[in-house]
């Protein structure tokens, strides 16, 4: 039988029990082993029932066992330390109140899928995990941090397997009165709702549901209101489920009903108003629209509100696949923003002008939310070294004229959050725990996730139709002395899943090695509409259901956090090979080291960056040549990958005895190494440390100067050297000094160059005239070029024609081939950057026509 309504009833805790409400709606829990053992020691078969999840707990334990906890002077010790606890981690200063006060008096940190807890499922993959990472370090930093995102009613999807290994997606419906999330609420009590006007006149309601992430606020628009239409009602049904339209309006909820909900808290609760907003990835980009629309309410022009939303606005894109990018039909965004639609008063070409793609090889017929994302943010970054360089390519056309290294992408290297994926076993200090410490460790870690692997296995195989007698051989699955590879992540094609598998006679070899055997455990999800992705996961299955290695390859369906941390915790070494540089950045692995396990991985995403022969393997990849052909680059990859393993991983992990014990020794350096060196890098709590100095603190600088009178002044300034450019010109450059034309000249000389250059209407003081040198190649193109500033000539105006005179030295610092160009480029103080504008002029190219100068330099 079903049932046609459900409520839930909210347990009643005894007086002395009081403290354990709050302890549970605070997330904290998720990352404090402390409160989390107090939970289960208050009903042990509940908690395991419960998931681990305390509010689920609360609602299950029976009234005896409250009124008798109630009673027990022990258990209410603990909880008064407990609950002590808690209230000083949510009021003590922290890193924040003491690092300054020109930092923003509050962030706003907008995304689409938040990774906080199993027990909140609202993300997919790698996005939501970081995401609920940087909350919980801005948490423990005390950084006055408002998440935004939606609260999905089916979250993402709960995976399974058919019996022939074919992907299952269920959908369990959330309730969200059984999840740990308060409603938010004015002062009369009344559900606080966020209202978008759509076309036709129908408008999207939504509430606004509350979770605390430590000492940060979570804010999660949820459309399932009553007086929304039955469509609109389902525009949070799923995260990244249907189709464009469906697409569009959950981002326009997220952007500008979050903006709308974050007012709406602040006006409620008295917290600071963000000087900051960030988006995690391009879908809340409309966050920004939505503050154009406040400024211009308030009587701003366009333009000018631009700026000022401009300079408050930090973006950071997370892919360098094309598909990871949202790009709508023209027509669809024209028609949610026309005068029918929302943002009144805001010019629908002016928002459509916002996502165009006006490089090369752009679609005009598109509106695309990254490059929205860069117009609208005045500071952006990718999420690794590798990856911002990539990024500055990719979206290098925004900026013409401008070569890569000088588009104004930056990048922060994501992080993860230390206690949650580390392992309560590993202690602070592990790295110096003996070697006979630190093996009996891993030890009890692999043989931990042996457990967990054969728990999970039996329910799969349960649930694929096997009768529990069939099941004996699931006792013989995995070994807890057998090296142990883990790779986990969701499945789309780049991440190659199946590239082990490229030879499976080789793999099987491996896996039945008679003295160095290894065991692999497999998870991920693909996404619902990618039958690509369950094809792979499907060969996979099928060759780990082979009798033969079944006890050494295992593929776990429903991969999320409570699993991944148990894979992180006990596996030795991580796997990743993706298709580089498609991954940008990766986070699996960082927390697979925070616990000892080394990696193994094709040098991209944070691996690139600091990889070292200590703390595991770097896959070698054909990206060069063979890049073109993608079976031969799988079949190069997948062969390294094999001899890494058999040659260097497996001897590693079973040469014993080395130096005369009886342990790995060089393997147990490794952990070592990995854990002194490496593990210190990772937190996210350095992370978020970065994004306050580097993009947080600049930006709300970058604001403050921004009053209304600043910003129509910069938005005046911007649209005449606009304007002007078209007759802004390099007309002759010379240089004289050390050694005459064509002779060689000698390193730590210097040239003096002079420049005329023509600038219109503008003035000298708003532009900067550089001359930009380095080596040159063959065909006289500069690499690793330097700008240096060449100042007017003092007591000089303008020539006859209106030219200036510009003239300053350049030091010779680099010896062979060396070349110079020179540039103007407009200059006002509130650029973040020279390339902002996206505007240079160069001289012509013509020779003789006082173009670049070269000269070598021996
Ligand atoms: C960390 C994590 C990810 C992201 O892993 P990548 O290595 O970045 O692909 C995905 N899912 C879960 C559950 C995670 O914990």
């Amino acid at each position: 039988m079903k049932a046609i309504r459900r409520f839930s009833v909210r347990p009643v805790l005894p007086e002395p029990l009081a403290p354990l409400h709050d302890l549970a709606r605070n997330l904290r829990w998720s990352w404090h082993a402390e409160t989390r053992a107090l939970f289960r020691a208050a009903a042990p078969d509940s908690w395991e029932a419960a998931g681990g999840d305390p509010v689920r707990l609360l609602a299950a334990v029976p009234a005896a066992r409250l009124q008798e906890l109630a009673a027990d002077r022990g258990f209410l010790r603990r909880l008064a330390v407990a609950a002590g606890d808690l209230h000083d981690y949510l009021t003590e200063p922290r890193w924040y109140q003491r690092a300054g006060d020109e930092l923003p008096r509050a962030v706003a940190y907008f995304s689409p899928e938040f990774g906080i807890t199993s027990a909140l499922p609202q993300y997919s993959g790698g996005l939501g995990i970081l995401a609920g990472d940087h909350l919980k370090a801005a948490s423990d930093l005390g950084l006055p941090l408002i998440g935004v995102g939606l609260l999905y009613r089916h979250g993402y999807f709960r995976q399974s397997l058919s019996r022939d290994g074919w992907q299952q997606e269920h959908y369990p419906v959330l309730d969200p009165d059984e999840l740990p999330l308060e409603l938010l609420r004015e002062e009369d009590g009344t559900a606080v709702r966020v209202a978008l006007a759509l076309p036709g006149g129908r408008s999207l309601h939504a509430y606004v549901r509350l979770a605390r992430v430590g000492r940060v606020p979570l804010l999660l628009l949820d459309s399932d209101v009553e007086e929304n239409g039955a469509a609109e009602r389902e525009v949070t049904d799923r995260l990244y489920g249907g189709g464009s339209e469906h697409r569009l309006l959950q981002e326009m909820l997220l952007g500008i009903g979050g903006v709308r909900a974050v007012r709406a808290y602040c006006r409620l609760t008295g917290h600071p108003a963000p000087e900051v907003f960030h988006t995690n990835e391009g879908h809340a980009g409309f966050l920004g629209l939505e503050r154009i629309r406040e400024l211009a309410h308030e009587g701003a022009a366009f333009d000018a509100a631009l700026e000022t939303v401009r300079a408050g606005t930090v973006f950071t894109t997370h892919t360098p696949v094309p598909a990871g990018i949202d790009r709508f039909d023209r027509d669809l965004v024209a028609r949610h923003f026309g005068d029918d639609g929302e943002l009144p008063g805001i010019d629908a070409q002016a928002v459509l002008a916002l996502g165009r793609e006006t490089y090369d090889g752009g679609d005009p017929t598109l509106f695309n939310m990254a490059v929205m994302g860069l117009r609208l943010a005045q500071r952006a970054n990718g999420v690794s070294t590798l990856h911002g360089r990539v990024s500055r390519e990719m979206f290098a056309g925004l900026w013409p004229g401008f070569d890569p290294a000088e588009v104004p992408i930056t990048s922060v290297t994501n992080g993860v959050h230390a206690p949650t994926w580390t392992a309560p076993e590993v202690p602070r200090d592990a790295h110096r725990l003996t070697d006979a410490e630190l093996w009996e460790l891993r030890r009890t870690l692999r043989e931990q996730l042996v457990h967990e692997v054969r728990a999970r296995l039996h329910a799969s195989c349960r649930q694929r139709g096997a009768a529990r007698a069939e099941l004996g051989w699931i006792d013989g699955v995995l070994d807890p002395d057998v090296l142990t590879i883990g790779f986990a992540r969701r499945v789309p094609s780049y991440k190659r899943l199946t590239l082990m598998l490229r030879d499976p006679d080789r793999l099987t070899e491996l896996l039945l090695h008679p003295t160095r055997p290894v065991q692999i455990v497999v998870a991920g999800k693909a996404h619902p509409a990618d039958d690509g992705g369950k094809r792979l996961i499907q060969e996979l299955v099928r060759f780990a259901d082979d009798p033969a290695v079944r006890h050494r390859v295992v593929f776990l369906p429903d991969y999320g956090m409570a699993m991944a941390r148990k894979l992180y915790h006990g596996c030795d070494v991580w796997l990743n090979n993706p298709l580089r540089p498609l991954e940008a950045c990766g986070t699996s692995g960082m927390k697979a080291a925070l616990n000892g396990c080394l990696n193994l991985s094709v040098l991209d995403g944070w691996w690139d960056e600091w990889f070292e022969p200590d703390f595991g393997w770097a896959v070698p990849t054909a990206d060069g040549q063979a890049a073109a052909d993608q079976t031969r680059r799988d079949d190069i990859e997948a062969a390294a990958l094999y001899r890494l393993v058999q040659d260097q991983v497996a001897p590693c992990f079973y040469d014993r005895g080395v130096s005369g014990g009886e342990l790995p020794e060089r393997w147990i350096e490794r952990v070592r190494q990995t854990l002194r060196r490496l593990a210190p890098k990772v937190p996210a709590d350095r992370m978020v440390r970065e994004y306050v100095e580097r993009l947080y603190a600049p930006a709300a600088r970058a604001h403050r100067a921004l009053d209304r009178a600043a910003a129509g002044r910069l938005a005046a300034w911007k649209s005449r050297v606009r304007e002007e450019w078209p007759r802004v010109a390099v007309d002759r450059v010379e240089h004289a000094g050390a050694g005459a034309e064509g002779a060689s000249l000698e390193l730590g000389s210097s040239l003096t160059v002079r420049v005329r250059v023509a600038l219109g209407a503008l003035t000298p003081d708003e532009v900067e005239v550089q001359a930009v040198a380095g080596r040159v190649d063959e065909s006289d193109a500069l690499a690793g070029a330097d700008a240096v500033r060449v100042a007017l000539k003092p007591g000089t105006g303008p020539d006859l024609e209106g030219r200036w005179l510009y003239e300053g030295p350049l030091a010779l610092d680099r010896t062979g081939s060396f070349g110079y160009t020179v540039r103007v480029l407009p200059a006002h103080p509130l650029l973040s950057a020279p390339a902002e504008l996206g505007l240079t002029a160069a001289p012509p190219d013509e020779a003789g026509a006082g173009g670049a100068g070269g000269v070598l330099l021996r």
